[in-house]
């Protein structure tokens, strides 16, 4: 059973009619409006078998981001409902448990890292505090996000709110991936780890800035926040380029083992952005990929995959340090 149809269609036209002008105010108040009328009426009895799946043209406006996506949303739901829907097979179902489960996987790395993996090959206080700092904003990440598409039907303010924060969480997974690669990358030069570790907080601040302001939701500034974010992640072929020549060039063995595990994954970021922003297969197949293989799932697992590959690659580094230590700063 879904909402009564005249609560849901009054919601809808608010949403939609919404401005920009004192639209807080009456998004708290239609917050709070969704959990006590939910509560009074429906939520107290409701179960996940009562959450009803809408089509693309019968949800509000701030849930229509991809046309291609024909069925299968979400909407009108209190937080409750939200949580439950967690159980319920929907077209963000995969969104929301690649990001939980990839939570997990980071958490399970943090504990094996620190107990088993550190202690074994005999890492100081640095190395478990790089490590663990690295993961910690994998596992940041990943929370944001599932909490984005765990929450985003509630009502605009809400899906608003949480995209803020999925958005936030991706610039701390991007300094998740560059903490222990430019701590390890530049072990033994202490001076330029500091002014890479230096000018990746700045781009981060820039990032986070450019999102929390007000305008950042208009079509113009999507355009500018994607490029940010591209600026970001395109910075590390600085430092490594950099350090390959610190190194001593390709004849090195360290080098050697760690480039090609840099393309790869600048190959996993090129790839999932290309799903997101082709919005591939879904353009060629609509309706035929809504609830398994749509483009925004491909981009979840593959960040995913692509933390966890660095993860693995980063290990490698710590231990081959470990095992070269005696010449390598000499
Ligand atoms: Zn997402």
């Amino acid at each position: 059973m879904g909402m009564p149809v005249d609560y849901k269609s009054n919601l809808k036209s608010r949403n939609v009619s919404q401005s920009s002008s004192g639209a807080d105010t009456v998004y708290v108040f239609m917050d709070i409006e969704i959990d006590r009328g939910c509560q009074a009426a429906v939520c107290t009895s409701i179960g996940k078998e009562d959450i009803q799946l809408y089509k693309y043209n019968e949800v509000p406006e701030f849930l229509q981001g991809n046309p291609y996506v024909r069925d299968g949303y979400r909407a009108f739901l209190s937080s409750n409902a939200c949580i439950k829907s967690l159980f319920v097979w929907n077209n963000e179902t995969i969104n929301i448990w690649s990001h939980l489960i990839g939570f997990v996987i980071f958490c399970l790395c943090t504990l094996v890292d620190n107990i088993v993996m550190i202690p074994h090959y005999s890492g100081g206080f640095s190395d478990h505090l790089i490590v663990t700092a690295g993961l910690l904003c994998y596992q940041f990440c990943m929370l944001c996000s599932a909490g984005y598409h765990i929450f985003n039907c509630h009502s605009e303010r809400a899906s608003k709110r949480w995209l803020m924060t999925d958005l936030a969480g991706i610039s701390v997974g991007l300094i998740g991936c560059y903490l222990p690669a430019v701590h390890y990358a530049f072990y033994c030069l202490s001076i330029w780890r500091d002014i890479y570790l230096f000018t990746v907080a700045i781009l981060s601040a820039a990032v986070l800035f450019t999102q929390l302001h007000p305008r950042s939701f208009s079509p113009h500034w999507w355009t500018k926040r994607l490029i940010l974010y591209c600026c970001l992640a395109a910075y590390g072929i600085i430092p490594t380029i950099h350090w390959i020549y610190l190194s001593g060039g390709w004849e090195e063995e360290m080098v050697q083992m760690f480039i090609p595990k840099v393309v790869i994954m600048y190959f996993f970021g090129m790839s999932a952005l290309g799903f997101y922003l082709t919005k591939f297969p879904e353009r060629y197949f609509p309706g035929k990929v809504d609830y398994i293989g749509s483009s925004h799932q491909w981009w979840h697992v593959i960040v995913v995959a692509a933390f966890f590959y660095w993860h693995a690659a980063g290990s490698e580094i710590f231990i081959y340090r470990i095992q070269h230590a005696p010449h390598m700063c000499s």
